[in-house]
């Protein structure tokens, strides 16, 4: 469903700073924003190259939220400053050589080749968070944000298909109140695609209960390391054997939380992270084990009680347990939520805020939380070190978390050049593929032994 081209007088080349040439198809598509016209013969174009690489082409579908209330309240002029303002945003986290293209008054279609759907998330997240900047309109300070509809390339499909199905996630996207991104496919309105993913879900949900039941659950351990070379703590992270290729934390955790089984889920592995922890120290390696905590659980009156529990079966103190949780449960405004972080923090269990930078936190809230830890995002750390605005944040950040008494970790350091600038930037500890992938205890504990790390 492509929206006609409205309202807005803006050239698209004003958005690029590069007057008269952002309408011309055929030129070179980086670094601008392309009108309407041009974006189908770019898209197919793109597509046509990827194909020849055997590449998935992704489309970004964006749109600013209540920009028709933007307009009408400060006028259209003001309405196309946000353009640029955003568009320029955009362009800055978006990857060299991907073409931006202009939908309409206020879309844009951004165009990448050869990306993994996580890296893709990670792009989106980051657009989310860049485009959430306040911003001055009159001497007011707005909060723009958009909604993003992401869809990857198939085979057969052509441009039209491709940023069709983009534009209907984004609608999807906005449906569900904006300020976010949704995959096609997994928008949640009737017809095939939603159908699709039904049935995906009811096979995951399938797979969870028969693991549940017949142990195919396990922790992996992936070890967050020091400058020095000691273990600042390890991450449980879980797994499901069952189901070929295996499922993801990542897609069987949100099934959870739907059919309600994060809860019986959750107790598992404070069980086993609290086990592990005791183990771990029996045999010398005196380390917090850091578990994951899903919004679902806290949201539970019993979470405190699960956790309580984990401890008096394992027989461990707390200080040997981390808890992490993202950034926006933290600002839950539920009493539930705020009551069991308050408890937590005083029986003493750590607090770990995970995926620093990928929620929309106002850092003047970072004052108050009841943190002990934060971890940067992956987003971060993935684009070091080319991006120096990236590493900007890294350092700025590290320093005002160290002035608030937060330990502070990177997560996702997979080359030496990543770890290098990590440690410069004074952070705590670093963990990350370059270090080691996450894997079974048997197998973190040579590896512990074969790289001498100080107990
Ligand atoms: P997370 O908590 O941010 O966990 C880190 C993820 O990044 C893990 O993915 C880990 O394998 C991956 N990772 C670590 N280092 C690197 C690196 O250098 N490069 C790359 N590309 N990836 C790296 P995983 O295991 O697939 O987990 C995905 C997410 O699922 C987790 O993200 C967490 O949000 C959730 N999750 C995992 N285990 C649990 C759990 O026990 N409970 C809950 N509620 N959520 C969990
Ligand atoms: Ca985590
Ligand atoms: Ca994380």
């Amino acid at each position: 469903m492509m929206k006609p081209f409205a309202r807005s007088p803006l050239r698209a080349s004003a958005a690029s700073g590069d007057p008269g040439r952002g309408d011309v198809p055929g030129g070179p598509e980086t670094g601008r924003i392309w009108q309407r016209d041009a974006s189908r013969a770019i898209a197919s174009r793109w597509l046509d190259e990827a194909r020849q690489h055997q590449q998935a082409v992704t489309a970004l579908w964006i749109d600013i939220d209540r920009f028709r209330q933007i307009n009408d309240t400060f006028g259209h002029a003001s309405g196309d400053r946000i353009i640029h303002a955003l568009a320029r945003r955009i362009q800055a986290v978006a990857p060299a050589n991907c073409p931006c293209v202009r939908m309409g008054s206020d879309e844009f279609v951004l165009l990448i080749k050869g990306q993994s759907p996580h890296d893709t998330e990670l792009l989106a997240r980051h657009i989310l968070t860049k485009v959430a900047q306040p911003l001055a309109l009159n001497g007011i300070n707005i909060h723009p944000s958009v909604s993003i509809g992401l869809h990857r390339s198939q085979s057969g499909e052509s441009a039209n298909q491709l940023l069709e199905r983009a534009d209907r996630a984004m609608i999807d996207a906005k449906r569900h109140g904006g300020n976010r991104y949704v995959w096609s496919g997994q928008e949640e309105v009737p017809g095939v695609l939603g159908i699709e993913r039904s049935r995906r879900e009811l096979a995951v949900a399938a797979t969870l209960h028969e693991a549940l039941n017949c142990n195919g659950m396990w922790l992996r351990y992936q070890p967050v390391v020091r400058p020095d070379g000691s273990l600042e703590a390890v991450e449980a992270l879980m797994s499901c054997a069952i189901g070929q290729p295996p499922v993801s934390p990542g897609e069987f955790i949100p099934v959870a939380e739907k059919i309600g089984m994060i809860d019986r889920l959750g107790e598992w592995s404070l069980v086993e992270g609290a086990l592990c922890a005791a183990r771990l120290h029996r045999q010398g390696w005196p380390t917090k084990v850091a578990i994951n905590v899903s919004r679902a659980q806290l949201l539970s009156e019993c979470f405190l009680t699960a956790l309580h529990g984990a401890l008096l079966y394992a027989n461990v103190p707390p200080q040997w347990i981390e808890l992490e949780l993202t950034e926006s449960l933290f600002m839950e405004p539920s009493p539930t939520v705020q009551n069991n972080l308050q408890r937590i923090r005083e029986i003493g269990v750590g607090l770990a805020i995970d995926d620093f930078g990928t929620g929309y936190s106002c850092l003047a809230n970072l004052k108050d939380l009841p943190a002990t830890k934060l971890k940067f995002d992956r987003a971060f750390i993935m684009c070091l070190p080319d991006d120096r605005r990236a590493l900007a944040i890294v350092n700025a950040m590290t320093d005002l978390a160290h002035r608030l008494g937060l330990i502070v970790v990177a997560e996702g350091v997979e080359t030496q050049a990543q770890l290098t600038l990590c440690e410069d930037a004074g952070l705590d500890a670093t963990q990350g593929y370059f270090h080691a992938k996450p894997m079974p205890e048997h197998q973190l504990l040579s590896w512990l032994e074969t790289h001498h790390h100080e107990r």
